[in-house]
């Protein structure tokens, strides 16, 4: 699935009238995203990607603070309460690279030395963290992950339970749940098929 202005604003609306105020946030997120993400030819390809490195920096910055205050709001608020174990996951995966580029640290070492060096391989920019490249794009697909996820009905059809995580419906619209509490999985349907 390829992500556009239209799909971004679309996923967007998923966070509904509790945390309304970051939905144009997330729109402009996914402005820029779609510019970042843009395929280049060849010839012209490595001077534009120079260019777009701090705007990348910049967007992994002001995207961990909306993840941030969506898992800071889902400890109190009703809806997000029950979407708490995916929520916990995007921001860990977020943590990942932005505690280097804010802090230039080691993810969980305070007072550790790090210099994340930028890094472009094929079209897409990242970032080196230990022996590891993390990039961008791989970011701006866990928060689109996890937008697309709030269509879904998380509560575990065996148990109950809303301790569940969600994976791999990015690329189909389909995909599974696994039920932390009991261990089950399910294929997950969509609420809803808006296109
Ligand atoms: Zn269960």
């Amino acid at each position: 699935m390829s992500l556009n202005i239209k799909t971004w604003n679309r996923a967007s609306n998923n966070l509904g009238k509790e945390l309304e105020f970051l939905i144009p946030i997330i729109q402009g997120l996914g402005k820029l995203d779609v510019h970042l993400s843009k395929r280049y030819p060849q010839k012209e390809k490595l001077d534009k990607l120079k260019n777009n490195v701090f705007l990348s920096y910049l967007w992994i910055l002001g995207a961990y603070e909306v993840v941030r205050t969506i898992h800071e709001k889902s400890k109190r608020k009703g809806l997000l309460v029950q979407r708490q174990a995916s929520i916990q996951r995007l921001k860990k995966n977020f943590a990942k690279l932005r505690i280097p580029l804010a802090k230039m640290e080691y993810v969980g070492k305070e007072g550790s030395d790090l210099i994340p060096l930028p890094m472009i391989i094929d079209d897409v920019i990242g970032w080196k963290i230990k022996n590891e490249m993390i990039t961008r794009e791989e970011m701006s697909f866990c928060l689109f992950e996890f937008l697309l996820s709030l269509e879904i009905d998380n509560r575990c059809p065996s148990c109950g339970s809303y301790d569940t995580d969600i994976f791999g419906i990015l690329e189909k619209r389909e995909g599974y749940l696994r039920c932390l509490t009991c261990k089950d999985r399910h294929n997950i349907p969509f609420k809803n098929t808006r296109k």
